[in-house]
């Protein structure tokens, strides 16, 4: 072996030696082998200098030591690896409790509005999913509201233009129902409406609302209070009472304001009712001849009803929730007592 070889091999082998981590095995693989300025590389390039004859062994010599020391270098990754994973399983307890993970819920509302739906699909109803944005038609209009009907005052609107509005009620879903669609009809919608309110315990500019229209032969008031007495007990308490009241809406005549018997005293009379035992919870009727005419059915053969409520005030009766905004302000720590 070449003098210069040999004293290179020496070299290695103490460098070698002193690995005692990673960094230390990465310098030295890169001091003898690295591909541009390592020490192998540079050797070969001596070999053109030298005389033809030397040539071969030189070459041979310095294809040795590079296998030599890539081999030694590949050995010594290796232990370095099965050490460094054998430090780390040293450290890792498995038998550690996990880190807890916060589980999510649906919001009252939205659980609210899926129970109501499952209530009227078991009944035969169709689940209608309105958009929010709606025509100045399905709105009002179709509902026997024409421009400038005082009625209109009641619900301030948020107008896009002369034709768009966001729905001030689901109602509309009695017009989306009937149109294209022959008797019997049994919809139901629910969904979020908008109306220029202030924002305060008891009002909100953006609230939910169901709302439910059946039409058929024969249909009457008797109809009516029978349905809602079955959906107001079960989303209440099997036990509530039920009254209805002369009300007025235009699309509904005769129109009737329905209360529950109040579910804070049973009916005895406290605070939350005023004392009176009842509690107001939504408005009904039996469907206006001009809004079945309106849409296309036949108003001398058809008849129905259609009822609508708030759905923001359930969980503030079922729950005693005082203030409408704790529903929407996303607070956590409310919204995980549901
Ligand atoms: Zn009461």
């Amino acid at each position: 072996m070449p003098r210069s070889i040999e004293e290179l091999k020496e070299r290695f082998e103490r460098e070698f030696a002193s690995i005692s981590g990673m960094e230390a095995w990465k310098s030295v693989r890169d001091t003898f082998l690295a591909r541009d300025s390592g020490i192998i590389t540079a050797e070969m390039k001596k070999l053109r200098e030298l005389p033809k004859e030397e040539r071969p062994a030189f070459g041979q010599a310095i294809n040795r030591l590079r296998s030599t020391i890539e081999n030694r270098l590949q050995e010594r990754h290796d232990e370095l690896k099965k050490a460094a994973l054998a430090g780390l399983q040293s450290r890792l307890d498995v038998t550690r409790p996990g880190f807890p993970y916060a589980l999510g819920s649906a919001h009252p509302i939205k659980r609210l509005q899926a129970e109501i739906e499952r209530i009227f699909v078991n009944l035969g109803f169709e689940v209608f999913d309105l958009t929010e944005i709606e025509g100045d038609y399905y709105n009002f209009e179709a509902l026997n509201m024409p421009r400038n009907h005082p009625a209109r005052d009641a619900q301030d609107t948020f107008y896009f233009d002369d034709t768009l509005l966001l729905r001030t009620h689901c109602t509309s879903v009695d017009v989306h129902a009937m149109e294209g669609r022959k008797p019997p009809i049994r919809a139901v919608t629910t969904g979020k409406v908008y109306r220029r309110d202030p924002f305060d315990a008891t009002h909100s500019p953006m609230f939910y609302q169901v709302d439910v229209v059946v039409i058929d032969e024969g249909i009457t008031m008797g109809d009516m209070k029978g349905m809602l007495e079955v959906f107001l007990k079960q989303l209440f308490h099997p036990g509530i009472k039920m009254r209805l009241r002369p009300g007025f809406f235009p699309f509904v005549e005769p129109g009737a304001e329905v209360d529950i018997s109040c579910i804070f005293c049973n009916g005895a009379g406290c605070p939350t009712c005023k004392h009176s035992g009842w509690i107001e919870i939504l408005g009904a009727g039996m469907c206006h001849p001009k809004v079945l005419r309106m849409s296309g059915i036949d108003d001398s053969r058809y008849s129905g009803f259609a009822w609508g409520m708030g759905i923001d005030r359930v969980p503030m009766l079922k729950y005693g929730v005082e203030d409408i905004r704790l529903l929407f302000d996303n607070d956590l720590r409310f919204l995980e007592q549901f």
